[in-house]
């Protein structure tokens, strides 16, 4: 993607459950080779927006756009084809299962989701064709020397990474990630930030939840706060540090 094409443009999301205004009235937009970052407090409306974006949850209102496409409404499967990947805050890897096979586990969907798929499974040529997409998203990341292990064995910061070359399996041109800093060590959030640094330069729109204040400040180019699920303020990362209404709102008052 050229920098600086607008890869997704929400507009008046909305999101009710029962009375519950859970999403109230949210714009943003991310853009090629940018990372911003969704923040707020717990119950903000974060998680929800996601899955509005992705369409995992139906919109109440509002409009989203992904390159220059409305995909508002349209399924989840859908939207994912278009290039769009994400993690979940709480989904995880299968533990089980070495982590090439659950990096696998994404380009699988991949594969599933291309234009003529015989539906009776597939053949070694694509068996071989998804793990070779597998084992170069593993390197991409720089985990390459952990294909063969069970991913239950993984440090808690690798395997948050292997969720993420899952996710690039399907050659998404923007990611979404879901607190993918939560619980890691200060090393695991460098390394963690090290990598989206460094797809940001391969031109991927990044669109992070994150409630690590210290993480996004030094990582995204665009904060959008969200309290009570409004949005409270948006903007470079300075600007947003010293803005008294967040200060508050994380803060309390
Ligand atoms: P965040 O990710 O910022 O912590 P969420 O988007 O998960 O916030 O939640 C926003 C609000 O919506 C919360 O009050 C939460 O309890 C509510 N909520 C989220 N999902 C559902 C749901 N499926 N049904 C009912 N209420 C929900
Ligand atoms: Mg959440």
């Amino acid at each position: 993607e050229p920098p600086g094409r607008v890869l997704l443009d929400a507009a008046g999301l909305r999101k009710t459950f029962g009375g519950l205004v859970a999403v109230n009235d949210i714009d943003f937009s991310v853009k090629a080779g940018e990372v911003v970052a969704l923040i707020g407090p717990n119950g903000a409306g974060k998680s929800t927006t996601f899955n509005l974006v992705t369409g995992v949850a139906r919109l109440t209102a509002g409009r989203v756009r992904l390159f220059d496409r409305d995909v508002s409404g349209e399924p989840a499967r859908a939207i994912a084809r278009l290039g769009i990947a994400r993690t979940f805050q709480h989904v995880k890897l299968v533990g089980g299962m070495s982590v090439i096979e659950n990096v696998a586990l994404g380009a699988h969907l991949r594969g599933r989701a291309g234009p003529v798929r015989g539906a009776l499974g597939l053949d070694g040529a694509e068996e071989a064709a998804i793990f070779a997409e597998a084992r170069r998203q593993l390197a991409r990341v720089g985990l390459a020397e952990l294909a063969d292990r069970p991913a239950s064995s993984l440090a808690l910061g690798q395997q948050r990474i292997v969720e993420i070359a899952r996710a690039l399996c399907l050659s998404p041109a923007l990611l979404l990630l879901d607190e993918p800093a939560a619980g890691l060590r200060f090393r695991e959030k460098q390394a963690l930030g090290d990598l989206l640094r460094q797809l940001r330069r391969d031109g991927l729109g990044i669109l992070l939840v994150e409630h690590d204040m210290d993480f996004v400040m030094g990582l995204a180019d665009r904060l959008v706060v969200m309290n009570f699920g409004a949005k409270l303020c948006e903007g470079p990362p300075v600007a947003v540090r010293t803005n008294p209404a967040v200060v508050e709102a994380y803060l309390g008052s």
